[in-house]
């Protein structure tokens, strides 16, 4: 019987906590199947000397054709968002649980497939090595994709978002609702996104 293969990104990430390095060496990643059919990828943004980061899913249309992270309609609700609560974009490092965009053909549009516990496993390595170069008080967490990354497959967003967890990557990591989420239910749009802003006031009071 033929020996599976392991799925990892671990032999593409380099021993280092220099983000420079690590960004890098990102696109040369085969540790899933994601990078194939991606247009490139995206790896994290933002200060090196960030007190907080915020971790998505993965990268969306728009994120895969521009290369950064966070710049598509969810990007900019979420920077709304921020800004609304008070928290300062610019001193947040923003990233995400999976590095490849995934995707699925409709007509011409190309829709996001949620990633599998096997690519999100695969990827954590490089969202290890990200935390571990920064060192941050704060991880927020947007969606069950990276809470689960972070937290563990038992991690509920509906009970547990807004609540402040001890982990290993960082002092202090939080859940929240992914902005893209939102945009996905616009009949509910004024109350998710409200909410939304409630548990970034809690970053922002953390942050200041
Ligand atoms: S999604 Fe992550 S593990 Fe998979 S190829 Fe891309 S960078 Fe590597």
């Amino acid at each position: 019987m033929a020996k599976a293969q392991k799925v990892s990104a671990a032999e593409w990430v380099p021993h280092t906590r220099d983000l420079n390095v690590l960004r890098s060496a990102a696109p040369s990643c085969r540790g899933c199947e994601l990078y194939a059919r991606a247009t490139q990828v995206v790896f994290g943004e933002g200060p090196r000397s960030a007190n907080v980061v915020m971790v998505g899913e993965q990268p969306g249309d728009e994120e895969d054709r521009r290369g950064h992270p966070f710049v598509g309609p969810a990007g900019r609700l979420l920077s709304k968002a921020m800004e609304e609560a008070g928290v300062d974009r610019e001193k947040v490092y923003v990233t995400n649980a999976v590095k490849h965009f995934k995707w699925i053909e409709r007509g011409k549009r190309r829709i996001h497939a949620k990633p599998s516990g096997i690519e999100v496993s695969a990827c954590r390595p490089w969202l290890e090595a990200e935390l571990a170069s920064i060192e941050p008080e704060l991880v927020v967490c947007l969606g069950a994709t990276a809470a689960q990354s972070l937290m563990g497959r038992e991690f509920r967003i509906t009970t547990d978002r807004g609540r402040f967890f001890p982990h290993p990557w960082a002092k202090e990591v939080m859940a929240t609702i992914h902005p893209s989420a939102i945009l996905r239910v616009p009949e509910r749009y004024e109350e998710e996104y409200a909410l939304l802003v409630r548990d970034l006031k809690l970053v922002a009071e953390r942050m200041h």
